[in-house]
């Protein structure tokens, strides 16, 4: 029986468990598939404080492990596939093995939602990303490219002028999901050249292990053309990772957990942290402060228990 598992291993669940861990609570940490996070595929962090040169993405969220483990945190291998909140002691289920917890923070993250051909998921990382926020620094004066008709795609490729030469937005079809303000926002943008109705057929580069350009097909003309890139943000949404709780926790239409105030759910006992809840801010930092809030909740709750 633990007193808390903290399932996912990225900055939200790595915070806990250094929470945790200091309070003496001996945490488990269920690392799931992406172990560390969204962090472990993102190269360098330059708005993490206390970095003032940057960190690299893998470093920062090892480093949080390896602090966590100084307090007594302990790394599992594996993802939660099953979960049984119904009562206390939870139980979770990690390939063929039941977990046993008092309290339980979920701090699963989000996945970014790619476009799934083999030339995108092998250039991740060098120069495709989901996050513009993180890697659009390093596109100053160079070309960038945004796939995506929603508020995430207009509101990236309108940061990203800041930085890039000019960006092309290139959307599937010719309405958008994007809110009008934000649509209109970038169309006023001269640096915004929107491309419709169009997909991405391959994204080259593989040789030079860095993006050098995409192919795209016009979904209606079924022209194919291809256009020099540097940076190409894929802005196609997220997918929460609450598939084990379905049913059982308060979950959106999209799938993120609803907070019931600070880090708590529906279930008194179950914690969120980080992306799992967040679909608006998503940074290394807000997680990382999440983690601290669930934490700080687990441990109350422990002790007014008597555990
Ligand atoms: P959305 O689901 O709203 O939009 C995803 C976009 O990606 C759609 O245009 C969709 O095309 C396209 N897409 C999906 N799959 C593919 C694919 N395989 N290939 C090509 N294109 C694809 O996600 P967002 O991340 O944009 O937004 C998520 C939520 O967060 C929304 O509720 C949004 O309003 C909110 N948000 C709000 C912001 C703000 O207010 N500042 C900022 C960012 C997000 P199609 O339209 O054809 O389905």
């Amino acid at each position: 029986m633990h007193n808390v598992v903290i399932i996912g291993s990225g900055c939200a669940g790595n915070t806990a468990a250094v929470y945790t861990g200091r309070a003496g609570l001996k945490p488990l940490v269920i690392k799931g598939w992406e172990a560390g996070g969204q962090l472990s595929i993102t190269s360098e962090v330059e708005n993490f404080p206390g970095f003032p040169q940057g960190i690299l993405g893998p470093e920062l969220v090892e480093n949080m492990k390896q602090q966590a483990e100084r307090f007594g945190a302990e790394y599992m291998d594996g993802a939660v596939s099953e979960a049984d909140l119904s009562k206390r002691p939870f139980r979770l289920r990690v390939e063929d093995q039941w977990i046993e917890t008092r309290t339980l923070i979920i701090a699963s993250g989000a996945s970014a939602r790619w476009l799934n051909l083999p030339s995108e998921q092998k250039l991740i990382g060098h120069g495709v990303s989901s996050c513009a926020t993180c890697d659009g620094f390093f596109y100053r004066d160079k070309q960038i490219m945004v796939i995506g008709g929603g508020d995430t795609a207009m509101e990236e490729a309108n940061f990203l002028t800041r930085f890039g030469r000019n960006v092309m937005l290139v959307h599937r079809r010719d309405t958008f999901r994007a809110s009008k303000i934000m649509l209109e926002r970038a169309q006023a943008n001269p640096k915004i050249e929107f491309i419709m109705n169009t997909g991405v057929e391959e994204v080259l580069g593989l040789e030079q292990n860095s993006v050098t350009g995409v192919r795209l097909k016009n979904l209606v003309t079924g022209e194919e053309t291809t256009r020099a890139v540097d940076g190409l943000f894929v802005a196609i949404g997220h997918i929460p990772n609450t598939k084990p709780f379905v049913g059982q926790l308060d979950l959106d239409a999209d799938g993120y957990i609803v907070s019931h105030g600070g880090a708590r759910t529906n279930i008194h006992g179950v914690f969120h942290a980080g992306d799992v809840q967040d679909r608006v801010y998503r940074q290394a930092i807000t997680a990382a402060g999440a983690g601290c809030m669930a934490a700080i909740e687990t441990e109350r709750l422990l002790e007014a228990e008597g555990h």
